[in-house]
């Protein structure tokens, strides 16, 4: 047990790095750590403690994670310092060492940031210590509203595919996962606070079962059965784990929405031969037709990685043409990064810096094109939007079900509301469509 009376008066601070499933595990930390009473510091207000939770996906991210530590300790002279997460997992000593921290925990140790900081509190001096999880196996749940309006329900963790490029699997562990029953009630709880739309998160979600001897789609059957919860998006889903069924049972749901996201990571069977993806482009183009038939106006992202060892000038054009030929509405363009400890290294061909800058910006105007394409289709309908609460200084917006960024002047009785509208046109950016008529409050 811990003596709460430690964290009297104490408030901390939180930065996130990376996917959804860290924003939902920092938002978690969080709840637990004003449940002890240790309350959130406001804007400019100077904390005790700051949680960073970082990530390893690139070289980038953990510059950034450093940079961030090193911000909040210029910040917060005194605070404690405690940084978790991927790159915590995986660096431990060089993130203590370099920056200076009190802690570093590891993946598995992330549930545990309050004992923690109740011994650093009691028992250290200034001395640092790293704990990255010798063997990650524990599953942390995770379900909290995120800074605005939708909950991030956690439902897997961890992954057994091994890409040549990523080193998830070496910071994050295996692929494993709650029980069905565990994750509804966490959904009727979300219910119960007042979410309207929880969206799935996870590192290899469409493994779903693997520890549990259940299924994806069974646990996508029952949490369309929990009554209060509209709306449910799948964060991202292999290729090959999209099963027919799924977008089936998708397109014919009370509540999951039209909009999904299937990482692709390479245009040309070459490359995926290298990443080790598990399936080609004939497969991935079938996959992205099947979504489109069954679910005509649904919003498709995709992931793609530019400049990966081996992807030469003729494999980048193959690919930037099958891009282009998807009926797709985005794509999220990373540039290839060396990881180390990961297969990839042994690849021949590295691509210059300056080389993926190029391919990276030809395909973020692709994705431009296709976006402004996808929501041009959409201009004059109806849709149901999900109003969130604005952050200072920005208009209110929310997402239509097909993912449609709306914009509308703030009116508080609108947020957290679904709300029947027509949309209008684009706004100055082309960022988001406007409101053209409100029809209906739900
Ligand atoms: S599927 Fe591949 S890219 Fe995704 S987390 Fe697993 S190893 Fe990494």
């Amino acid at each position: 047990m811990i003596d709460k009376s430690i964290f009297i008066d104490k408030k901390a601070v939180y930065y996130t790095l990376g996917c959804k499933l860290n924003f939902s595990e920092t938002a978690t930390i969080e709840r637990k750590l004003q449940e002890a009473g240790i309350r959130t510091a406001r804007r400019g207000e100077s904390a005790d403690i700051c949680i960073i939770n970082s990530c390893a996906v690139t070289q980038e991210a953990e510059k950034k994670c450093r940079q961030a530590i090193h911000k909040l300790v210029r910040k917060h002279p005194g605070a404690y310092i405690v940084v978790t997460g991927c790159y915590a997992q995986l660096s431990p000593q060089k993130i203590a060492q370099e920056t200076g921290v009190d802690v570093v925990l590891g993946i598995d140790r992330k549930g545990d940031v309050l004992e923690h900081l109740g011994n650093l509190c009691k028992n250290t001096e200034g001395e640092w210590y790293a704990m990255p999880s010798k063997d990650v196996r524990n599953f942390v749940p995770s379900c909290s509203r995120g800074d605005r309006t939708r909950y991030f329900l956690k439902v897997q963790d961890g992954c057994d595919y091994f890409c040549t490029y990523c080193t998830i699997p070496f910071a994050r562990g295996r692929s494993r996962n709650p029980y069905i029953s565990d994750l509804v009630q966490q959904a009727r709880d979300a219910a119960a606070e007042g979410g309207k739309e929880i969206v799935l998160t996870g590192v290899n979600i469409g493994d779903f079962g693997k520890s549990t001897g259940e299924s994806f789609i069974s646990l996508v059957k029952a949490l369309d059965g929990v009554e209060g919860i509209s709306r449910y998006r799948i964060s991202s889903i292999e290729p090959n784990l999209i099963t027919d069924e799924i977008i089936e049972y998708i397109a014919r749901s009370r509540s999951f929405m039209p909009h999904l996201h299937i990482p692709l990571q390479a245009g040309s069977d070459e490359v995926l031969r290298l990443m080790h993806r598990r399936y080609d482009t004939a497969f991935f183009a079938q996959k992205a037709a099947t979504v489109r038939r069954l679910l005509p106006n649904a919003f498709i992202g995709v992931d793609v990685i530019v400049g990966t060892r081996g992807e030469t000038e003729e494999l980048f054009q193959k690919a930037y043409e099958f891009i282009r030929s998807l009926d797709i509405s985005q794509l999220h363009v990373f540039s290839y990064s060396e990881r180390p400890g990961t297969q990839a290294l042994k690849i021949d061909g590295a691509v210059s810096p300056a080389e993926k800058h190029r391919r990276s910006k030809l395909l973020i105007e692709l994705s431009e094109e296709k976006r402004i394409a996808f929501y041009g289709r959409n201009r004059g309908s109806e849709a149901v939007v999900l109003f969130e609460k604005p952050r200072p200084g920005m208009p209110m917006g929310g997402f239509t079900e097909n993912y449609i960024r709306v914009e509308a002047p703030y009116d508080k009785e609108l947020v957290n509301r679904l709300v029947r509208v027509r949309l209008g046109d684009f706004n100055s950016d082309k960022s988001a469509l406007s409101v053209d008529e409100f029809l209906e409050i739900r």
